[in-house]
């Protein structure tokens, strides 16, 4: 299963600082993750980093080959400061396209990005109803043929709704269930200020850090004591706070 990860925060910090540097990053992660939970064994389909401007505008780098054979990435990496960013690496569920648009994050016009870790079962006869009920525009303009791309279409239907992040990812996970039990569905949606997590039969973990800032991650960067696993069937929502002694991350049952 892919891995994923976002961060928001009060102060700028480089993709390298996440992606790249860590004992455990993304980057280490895409050869040699530590809790796959039998889902694949390495993460080298494609990556993707989405991170927001000091104006709120997301902006993504995507590729379909593995991060660790894109030196120009490791360089951008090292130059590039945010306050917010959604990253991944991917490894292809069997039966889906590789290819640089099935790469997380999606990013929507509104400024939001998305990553799905996991898989819908019996797709894509499980979710036909589910996609029936989407306008036929969101269905031929989905950016890859994949259950990823679907999650994040109807997702973006219930937040055209009025739907809240939350609301919108837990409605869009209950309908996903009821669909395709035994799916997994880690979905992760950032705004530049917010970060709304699931765990839903797959690792997740975040920590908080000194100055308020919060990362969410499929697995701990480092040994850090700071990390907190997420219990499984919840939804975290993630804020930058005022340090450790104002809690940002409220996490409840889904
Ligand atoms: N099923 C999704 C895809 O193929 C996510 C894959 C994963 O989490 N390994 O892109």
């Amino acid at each position: 299963m892919c891995r994923h990860l976002a961060h928001v925060g009060p102060t700028p910090v480089t993709l390298a600082s996440l992606l790249v540097e860590p004992a455990h990053s993304l980057l280490v992660q895409s050869s040699a993750p530590a809790d796959m939970r039998g889902g694949g064994t390495v993460n080298a389909d494609g990556f993707g980093v989405g991170w927001f401007t000091a104006a709120g505008e997301p902006l993504l780098y995507r590729r379909d080959d593995p991060m660790w054979t894109d030196a120009s990435f490791l360089d951008l990496a090292r130059g590039v400061a945010t306050t917010a960013l959604v990253a991944a690496v991917r490894s292809a569920t069997v039966g889906m396209p590789v290819s640089t648009a099935a790469c997380a994050p999606f990013r929507d016009p509104g400024g939001r990005l998305f990553s799905h870790n996991g898989v819908v079962r019996g797709w894509p006869h499980s979710m036909a109803d589910l996609a029936a009920a989407l306008p036929a525009l969101d269905l031929l303009t989905l950016e890859a043929a994949t259950d990823s791309a679907l999650l994040w279409a109807l997702v973006r239907a219930r937040l055209a709704a009025g739907k809240d992040i939350a609301d919108a990812v837990a409605g869009v996970v209950a309908d996903t269930l009821a669909a395709a039990p035994g799916s997994r569905l880690n979905l992760l949606v950032a705004d530049g200020e917010q970060i709304v997590a699931t765990a839903v039969d797959h690792a997740l973990s975040y920590r908080t850090h000194p100055d308020g800032a919060v990362t969410v991650a499929s697995e701990p960067l480092d040994p850090d004591r700071a990390w907190v696993p997420v219990p499984d069937g919840s939804l975290l929502v993630a804020r930058a706070g005022g340090g450790h002694d104002r809690p940002a991350v409220a996490i409840s049952p889904l």
